[in-house]
């Protein structure tokens, strides 16, 4: 039987192979040593598959309230330190044209999970008008949390196409560590929205959280199947970073030193970009917080999304879901400048004004009995 490093060296050269859960947590769970090989593995996957390109996705923060109170998260509903903000449709597309005028054509808008009228007509507004404006030339990507078939339903009505929904661990045992047992935080709605999401047609993006306290190599690796078994499209996967209004701060010490976690994080997108070639992986802005390098390192292990934040900043200083987060206050055409210069460093190429459809997402809609047709829904919007 093949070693996980002879795998390695046949994925690398072209060969069919695949990892196994045993191969998943021995690599998870290797020393350095095994960074060069998978990387180098999944850098040619990459380049034989999607190319050297690297996709821009503007981030917009519409608002930081929020229903839910996750236990690792700053913007918890019971976290009285947080100055509540809701951005109406108006200041949405303020933000977006300016990222539009920078050359973006990709756009994320993400909340917290509401579930009020008028949070929803808001997002429904800017994405009618985001078409009106823009047509089939933007795409804009949604995450607002565990939203209800018929409120989907509406966003699909109003153009939305793309949605991001992590899981944040696919093991539910260690979901219920994380989350309060009070009959709304359920693992199974959350997985059972992601059944829909990609069901109903819709471009659909999950992730999950790295380097959690009591999480194991095998958690990960679980995680890495449970996204290759609900074929996701799109991907976001950061290293945990603990804040201090959030009651799993306490558990900072049952958490792999910060080191660990970036070095985990590489190892989950590469080996994800191994095991579906096709999709879009993000370096995250919470890898870029614990690594100053965290980009390149991103883009090395095989990601290539980076996100670009366009929150104003009267309001980006109040979405903290960590402590630290880096808020870069240079203007956009100077990040895309310097977003250019990185990602060449690393032989890869930002292509700002290329939307970047994932590749997975065309060939899933295109294979018979998928995607939006199958599921009774016209297909008449263009974002
Ligand atoms: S992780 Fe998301 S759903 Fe949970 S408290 Fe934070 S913003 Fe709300």
């Amino acid at each position: 039987m093949m070693l996980a490093d002879e795998k390695l060296a046949a994925i690398r050269s072209g060969d069919a192979c695949d990892l196994s859960r045993r191969d998943l947590t021995d690599i998870l769970g290797a020393g350095p040593s095994v960074d060069e090989p998978l990387f180098h593995a999944a850098s040619a996957v990459l380049e034989r598959t999607v190319g050297p390109a690297v996709y821009l996705r503007g981030i917009v923060e519409i608002s930081n309230a929020c229903q839910k109170n996750c236990f690792y998260c700053g913007l918890r509903r019971d976290n009285p330190g947080v100055a509540r903000y809701r951005m109406s449709s108006e200041e949405v597309l303020e933000a977006l044209q300016e990222g539009f005028r920078a050359g973006l054509r990709s756009f994320l808008l993400q909340s917290g999970e509401m579930l009020g009228d008028e949070h929803i007509e808001t997002v429904a507004q800017v994405l009618s008008e985001c078409g009106r404006l823009w047509g089939d030339s933007v795409r804009m990507v949604l995450s607002l949390g565990e939203l209800p078939r018929a409120v989907l339903d509406r966003l699909w009505a109003a153009g939305g196409r793309r949605f991001l929904l992590r899981i944040e661990t696919s093991d539910r045992e260690l979901y219920g560590r994380l989350h309060p047992r009070d009959g709304i935080h359920r693992w199974s709605e959350r997985d059972a929205c992601l059944g829909y999401l990609s069901s109903s047609g819709w471009q659909t993006g999950s992730g999950v959280l790295v380097g959690l306290p009591w999480q194991t190599v095998g958690h990960l690796a679980g995680d890495l199947e449970y996204l290759r078994g609900i074929d996701i499209d799109m991907c976001g996967m950061g290293p945990w970073i603990e804040h201090s209004g959030t009651p799993l701060f306490e558990a900072r010490d049952s958490a792999p030193p910060v080191r660990e976690r970036v070095s985990l994080t590489l190892r989950m997108i590469a080996l994800l970009r191994i095991m579906m070639p096709e999709i879009n992986i993000s370096a995250t802005t919470a890898l870029q917080t614990l690594d100053p390098e965290g980009l390149e390192k991103g883009l090395q292990a095989g990601a290539n999304v980076f996100m670009p934040n366009l929150t104003p900043a009267r309001f980006r200083e109040n979405y903290n879901l960590y402590e630290g987060k880096v808020l870069v206050r240079d203007d956009l055409e100077t990040i895309i400048r310097s977003g250019k210069a990185r990602c060449g460093s690393v032989r890869r190429l930002l292509v700002p004004d290329d939307p970047g459809d994932p590749l997975h997402y065309t060939r899933r809609l295109a294979a018979p009995g998928r995607g939006a047709e199958a599921s009774g829904k016209a297909d008449g919007g263009v974002l």
